[in-house]
């Protein structure tokens, strides 16, 4: 990769944290960081980077235009790759209002921002990439997977809120030609999770001994994507992705929550002795979440075809490397 400069928005976040120490650490890219530092952000994830001279840390709102611009008019990025959300659906249950705020309001500024900037610069090969979920195409049954054409059908604040970015962001592409790509992926796992999230609260929960909770009946599928093989999939994008398109990016490994739960316990079993004969007793199902999809899966051909991008961890390797981070 020649000498890029990056804006990552939502960089102190899960993935963001992830995807900056990939671009620091695997090519010549300069990072800047924007996030607002809410509850989800955490600086400590990026301590091993906070030194290197190609990585800068901006504390700034998404939804905050004028600090934007500055941000851009002072860095003169070649892309940006837009993290930044909120992004727990049971939070969008209990308070939607920073949901519209951030994944709708804050990407329709980063857009005007881009699209300002574009015109000043004339920077032809500028990229906005934005990432979003495949919670936007909806529930599917026991059968099918979601593909890029799949129709919208978001069902909670969170989904909807992103549905609504993702539409924002086609409509600068059609209307003003803004160079875009947008990635919609599975669920993510892997070091640096937010401990809210199913996998950090039971390795948690388990370790410490207390009771594990699950939703409904745990018979809820989800596609699990290692979050590197997700952070490589997104630079790839980025380099090599059609202006314009939509990739989906999953991790070929559908499993019941209650299979992901029984398998963390049997591997914290292994690891770190208990007082217990199984952490699998500790598994206490709880009332479900309402509206809770029940399942989710992608079908990632295109990205694999078109960019020859494909996951390398499976889930069993994935989740041993989580547990023992
Ligand atoms: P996260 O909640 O761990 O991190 C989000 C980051 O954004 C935090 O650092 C937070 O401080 C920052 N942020 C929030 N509001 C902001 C604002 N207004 N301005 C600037 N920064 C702000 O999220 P994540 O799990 O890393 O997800 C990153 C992106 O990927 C999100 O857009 C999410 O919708 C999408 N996504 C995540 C998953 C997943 O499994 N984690 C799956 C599909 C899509």
């Amino acid at each position: 990769m020649g000498k890029r400069v990056y804006i990552v928005t939502g960089g102190a976040g899960f993935i963001g944290s992830n995807l900056v120490r990939f671009l620091l650490h695997n090519t010549n890219a300069e990072v800047i960081n924007i996030d607002k530092l809410t509850y989800a952000g955490n600086l400590n994830s990026l301590r091993e980077v906070s030194d290197n001279s190609r990585y800068h840390f901006v504390n700034a709102d998404i939804t905050d235009q004028k600090k934007i611009r500055s941000i851009f008019d002072k860095y003169q990025p070649d892309g940006i790759f837009n993290l930044a959300a909120e992004s727990h659906v049971d939070r969008s249950i209990d308070g939607p209002s920073e949901f519209i705020n951030t994944n709708i309001v804050g990407t329709y500024v980063l857009l005007d921002v881009t699209k300002s900037y574009l015109e000043k610069t004339g920077k032809s090969n500028f990229r906005f990439l934005h990432v979003s979920t495949d919670e936007v195409y909806g529930s599917l049954g026991r059968d099918g997977y979601f593909t890029e054409d799949t129709a919208y059908a978001p069902r909670s604040p969170y989904s909807a809120s992103k549905a609504s970015s993702d539409h924002l962001v086609r409509a600068w592409y059609h209307t003003y030609d803004l160079p875009i790509l947008i990635t919609n992926c599975s669920n993510n796992y892997g070091p640096y999770q937010f401990p809210e999230k199913l996998i950090p609260v039971v390795i948690i929960k388990a370790l410490n001994e207390e009771p594990i909770p699950v939703y409904g009946d745990g018979s809820n599928i989800r596609d699990w994507l290692y979050v590197i093989d997700h952070t490589k999939a997104l630079v790839n994008v980025m380099l090599n992705g059609q202006v314009g398109e939509t990739y989906n990016i999953g991790g070929n490994n559908e499993k019941q929550n209650i299979e992901v739960v029984n398998l963390i316990c049997d591997i914290l079993d292994d690891l770190v002795p208990s007082s217990i004969s199984s952490r699998r007793d500790l598994i206490t199902f709880v009332k479900d979440r309402p509206g809770h999809d029940q399942r989710y899966a992608i079908d990632a051909s295109k990205i694999e075809n078109k960019l020859a991008w494909s996951p390398v961890e499976s889930f069993e390797s994935g989740i041993h490397k989580t547990v023992s981070w």
